[in-house]
């Protein structure tokens, strides 16, 4: 007997969750100048954190022999009063990924089922996975979720239905009215599950209004992150909203402190800072422009993307990923996504941009 079989089946048989490389990594391992290094693989905010998240980190400082606040008030007041929900309808994690584990914790046990799509984050068949839960994954239609394919797929036993809107790595986007109808369609015992973790970057006129969709629907479930257009990655923090009864039910898997105090104050922030949400949007959309321009220019086809990351298609990507490592450039391999032949790079300041765009170019010139 080896340790490993004390683990159930189910967990030994996951593939962990495979993160962008951190630049530290790829310093030590190629002996390059940390700084000279360009990380585009995680989809985090290029700006950094905004100067009002920043200030209120500086000022918690102060507190944190403390423990931070387990219930989240100041947060969840300044969340309830943006977005127009109570605040029972809210509750916390340590990232939207905490959120994510806590519904699968909440709902899911063995003998039950939960769908997904093909090419959807990668978090949804983990999470299911490690509740002894079984995924279907339901297969892609033009890279996105084919909405009518993943009801149709929707057994006695489905408990969750788990959808990415923008998706990543794709970042393909579900049309507002299919999303309704969707909802309408589904057996109102199904939860459904939808990650917005790109939201703020989709222009009005695509953005869904999910949030008012609550009211209509009590099986769905909105969950937001901190991680991506608010900048605060590295602190962990977003929160899904749904009715009370839902948010009830994942407090009582919620560790008390999930979210620490630096998150908290960050995030509460943030959510007044309208500037540097307004210029992280701008950045975004000025370098999806100069990247997918060069795409063009270079014949390099690539996935239309609504988030702040695009997936373009190269042939064998593990050899295009080590040249660009080499050179110092960080992007996100998908053959974990099943998809070998890509590569997704995240949208980065532009003279990131530009940077592996260089190195994109000598690639193909080699
Ligand atoms: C990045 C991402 C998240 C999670 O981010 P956290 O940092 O855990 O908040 C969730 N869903 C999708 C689709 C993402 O791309």
């Amino acid at each position: 007997m080896t340790m490993l079989t004390l683990a159930p089946e189910y967990i030994r048989a996951i593939a962990p969750y495979q993160p962008g490389k951190p630049v530290a990594e790829l310093a030590r391992e190629m002996g390059l100048d940390p700084a000279t290094i360009v990380k585009l693989a995680s989809n985090e905010n290029p700006l950094g954190m905004g100067p009002k998240a920043r200030a209120a980190v500086e000022k918690e400082i102060a507190d944190l022999a403390r423990y931070p606040d387990g219930n989240g008030f100041e947060l969840k007041a300044k969340i309830a009063e943006k977005y127009q929900v109570a605040s029972e309808q809210i509750v916390l994690g340590n990232g939207s990924n905490d959120v994510l584990e806590l519904i699968a914790h909440a709902f899911l046990q063995a003998g039950d089922t939960a769908v997904y799509a093909e090419y959807a984050f990668a978090v949804y068949p983990l999470a299911t996975q490690a509740m002894g839960a079984t995924g279907i994954c339901v297969k892609a239609l033009d890279y996105g979720h084919d909405l009518d394919a993943m009801r149709a797929a929707i057994l006695p036993s489905t408990k969750i239905v788990w959808i990415a809107n923008p998706n990543n790595p794709t970042g393909t986007l579900a049309r507002p009215g299919d999303l309704i109808e969707f909802l309408e369609l589904c057996p109102s015992h199904v939860l459904v599950v939808l990650d917005e973790a790109y939201t703020e970057f989709l222009p009005a006129a695509k953005r869904s209004d999910s949030i008012a969709w609550l009211k209509r629907f009590p099986n769905l479930i909105v969950v937001r992150t901190f991680s991506k257009a608010f900048g605060l990655a590295g602190l962990r923090v977003g929160f899904a909203l749904a009715s009370p009864e839902i948010i009830d039910m994942l407090n009582r898997v919620r560790q008390a402190f999930n979210v620490n105090s630096l998150a908290q104050a960050a995030a509460t922030a943030a959510l007044d800072d309208e500037e540097f949400l307004q210029a992280s949007v701008r950045v975004n959309n000025q370098g999806m422009q100069q990247i997918t321009d060069a795409f063009r220019q270079l014949g390099i086809s690539f996935i239309e993307s609504a988030g702040n990351f695009v997936t373009f298609h190269c042939g064998d990507a593990r050899m295009l990923n080590q040249f660009m490592l080499e050179r110092g450039v960080i992007v996100r391999p998908l053959a974990g996504y099943g998809m070998p032949n890509s590569l997704r790079v995240s949208i980065g300041l532009p003279a990131e941009n530009a940077r592996f765009i260089e190195v994109l170019q000598q690639a193909m010139n080699d």
